[in-house]
């Protein structure tokens, strides 16, 4: 199968012991590896999927600890730096009442924001098939340039741009800048995945018709994430949702990530099966299942879906799912 290649930040969060307690009333934490664009590498690579990451560590116990999950999990480090001054980036996640994720950040700077344009594996990033990224890796220089750059590589060489904004308000300067920013490299991107908060926030409205705002000349694809309602998806000629499946939720962590790890594995060698309603219906169906897999695990690495998991939820069954494969032969 073709390359994904993901470009920006891995980092670890710490997530409290026992739940919705706050920081300060947090007994311990836990490490959980997380930065959503080396989700999506690992949730491709789980899938049967060739993956690489491309980041910046810190020449740390942690960034070698990260390298390491990257690479046990088929994962190519081979875009992978190694900062020899700063450290690692740590977040700090609550969950608060609501449900809803907080987050702390140690950036002071932290490794990620350093890669520089120079250090990019451009060999890596021409062989890419499919370059997904976010907008983590915007805010601040040089990652900034860094992450322009690869975009215009991967893009020259004939690589499908795939984007994820991920918005992190407590990185931005202001809410005015996020949008700015997420909004300045939105018209390069030929497949857009955005969550309902994200749209939200980007239209001040959650519906087809600000979904349909978002829409650029050269997209092919546009998905609107519901959580456990599924998704909504957009292309020029058609529009529609697919549902998701009722699993037993204990942690919503990497839910997007591994929904945006199974598209770009459906979609890596020939995307014209989006350009068809019955098509696109049938790849976002896997896609929901994964999200919604990774909802009934702890943390996202650790709970992002092999194939037959997947293959278990859409079908039933494994062997409902083989008898399915006899019926195609
Ligand atoms: P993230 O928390 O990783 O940032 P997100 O907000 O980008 O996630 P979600 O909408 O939470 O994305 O989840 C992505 C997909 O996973 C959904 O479209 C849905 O198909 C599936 N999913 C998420 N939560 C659930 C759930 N509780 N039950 C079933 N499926 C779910």
């Amino acid at each position: 199968t073709g390359l994904i290649v993901s470009f920006g930040e891995m980092l670890i969060d710490f997530v409290p012991t026992v739940s919705g307690v706050s920081l300060a009333e947090a007994p311990g934490f836990l490490k959980a590896p997380g930065g959503a664009p080396a989700n999506v590498a690992i949730a491709v690579a789980r899938l049967g999927g060739r993956a690489a990451f491309i980041g910046k560590l810190g020449d740390d116990e942690f960034g070698r600890m990260l390298a390491g999950i990257l690479t046990q999990n088929d994962v190519s480090d081979s875009g992978v730096m190694f900062d020899q001054g700063a450290r690692t980036a740590l977040a700090f996640v609550t969950l608060r009442a609501d449900g809803e994720r907080e987050f702390m950040f140690y950036r002071n700077p932290s490794a990620d924001m350093l890669l520089t344009p120079d250090e990019l594996n451009f060999d890596l990033i021409r062989c890419a098939n499919v370059f997904h990224y976010g907008s983590i890796s915007l805010i601040v220089e040089p990652c900034r340039s860094a992450h322009l750059k690869a975009m215009e590589v991967a893009k020259d060489a004939g690589a499908l741009l795939s984007y994820d904004p991920n918005l992190r308000l407590p990185l931005w300067p202001s809410a005015e800048e996020a949008r700015k920013q997420i909004m300045s490299i939105w018209d390069k991107a030929d497949v857009i995945k955005v969550s309902d908060e994200e749209l939200e926030f980007l239209t001040g409205r959650i519906d087809d018709e600000s979904a349909m705002s978002l829409w650029h000349d050269n997209l092919k694809l546009l998905l609107v994430t519901l959580g456990e309602k599924g998704c909504s998806y957009y292309t020029k000629n058609f529009h529609g949702e697919v549902p998701s499946y009722k699993v037993k939720t204990v942690d919503t962590t990497g839910a997007g990530d591994a929904f945006v790890g199974s598209l770009l594995l459906s979609i890596v060698d020939d995307y014209s099966i989006i350009e068809e309603e019955q098509g696109l219906k049938e790849v976002l169906k896997y896609a929901c299942a994964c999200g919604a897999i990774t909802t009934t695990k702890k943390g996202a690495i650790p709970a992002l879906p092999t194939r037959p998991q997947v293959l278990k939820l859409v079908h039933g069954s494994l062997s409902a799912w083989k008898d399915y494969i006899l019926t195609l032969l």
